[in-house]
């Protein structure tokens, strides 16, 4: 049997194709190249660029891959100050694209999907640790439009039987340990590469936006996993699909925040460099604190992620930032 992999040139995607293959799983990866990276993706995949979107390409590799029986889905746009700029393009290449997918898995009678959502589905959160019952209200397209994925596959599930499991994630960090693969954005608006790449002399400094949160130190705290420890969490899913069980969706994150600045001193003894800092405007529609509890994926799928020491998490990224100052060098 294989497993299709939607996205797979991405950031979390190419780890997650890294992993099933270290795992001898047959995979099968499908990625538009607009914002993915074929050098990304591990080379005993079988790769095919196209849009998922166009369903006679979709039905060519289904047809061309009989032995598909599970899909696991990263492929979307996922930058929420563009989704704000340009919402139509996020429910149409995220939301609309959902809708063709699931009608040509339909067809093939492919009925497991793991999703790639996001904890930007609950906005500013009504509880922190966040829960999977916490309620769903996003604050920016990005986080709508994964939201209404999750209502799309709720009814084709219900309809068609095609079982789902979203996992919801936050803030991603670190690279293959290897450093071989890693996060290559472009634009960058992440802390993490943002530090590194101040550390590399790439950037003259780091802009902290705002330091008059509800916090103790005044910035704002996020809860960073490692894609390796994602890639599990996706393969896990697909097992627990494979096994009957229902529909549901699980939180992943380390269930420990940590501030912007403690960000900033931890890649600073990482890296060895001053990294040179200023506090800056508080930017839109940053919550004050965003915690994942992940006691039902450690529970249900049992899920154990390995890197729980943000030290690891950095030493990983910066490996890939120093063996590739460039990123790709494909775009
Ligand atoms: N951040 C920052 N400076 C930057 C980029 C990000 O201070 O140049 C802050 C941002 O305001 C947020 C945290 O870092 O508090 C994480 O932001 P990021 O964009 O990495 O992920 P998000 O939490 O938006 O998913």
């Amino acid at each position: 049997m294989a497993t299709l992999v939607l996205g797979g040139a991405g950031y979390i995607g190419s780890h997650t194709v890294d992993r099933l293959i270290e795992k001898g799983e047959k995979t099968i990866v499908v990625d538009s190249l607009v914002t993915g990276h074929r050098q990304a993706v591990n080379k005993d995949a079988k790769f095919y660029q196209g849009d998922i979107a166009d369903k006679d390409f979709m039905r060519q590799v289904f047809k061309e891959n009989s032995d598909i029986d599970a899909v696991i889905h990263f492929a979307a746009y996922s930058l929420v100050a563009e989704s704000m700029k340009k919402p139509l393009k996020y429910f149409d290449n995220n939301t609309a694209g959902m809708v063709k997918l699931l009608e040509v898995m339909n067809e093939f009678s492919i009925d497991k999907i793991v999703f790639s959502s996001t904890a930007a589905t609950y906005g500013i959160p009504e509880e922190v640790p966040i829960k999977e019952t916490t309620p769903q209200n996003p604050i920016n397209p990005y986080g709508e439009s994964k939201l209404m994925m999750e209502k799309i596959m709720r009814w084709a599930d219900e309809a068609y039987g095609i079982k789902f499991v979203p996992l919801r994630y936050f803030n991603v960090a670190g690279a293959k340990p290897d450093g071989s693969i890693g996060e290559d954005h472009m634009p960058e608006t992440h802390l993490l590469p943002i530090v590194l790449q101040v550390a590399m002399g790439k950037r003259d400094k780091l802009q902290i936006f705002g330091d008059d949160y509800n916090t103790p130190d005044g910035t704002n705290i996020r809860d960073y996993v490692h894609p390796l420890d994602l890639a599990d969490a996706h393969i896990l899913a697909v097992d627990y699909l494979k096994a009957g069980n229902p529909s549901t969706a699980f939180n992943l994150g380390s269930s420990t925040g940590f501030s912007n600045r403690e960000i900033l001193e931890a890649a600073r003894k990482v890296t060895n460099k001053e990294i040179p800092a200023e506090i800056a405007p508080r930017r839109g529609g940053d919550p004050d604190v965003l915690v994942a509890s992940s006691t039902k994926a450690r529970e249900v799928l049992g899920w154990k992620p390995q890197f729980d020491d943000i030290s690891k998490i950095i030493e990983t990224a910066w490996k890939w930032h120093t063996l590739h100052p460039e990123g790709y060098q494909d775009k």
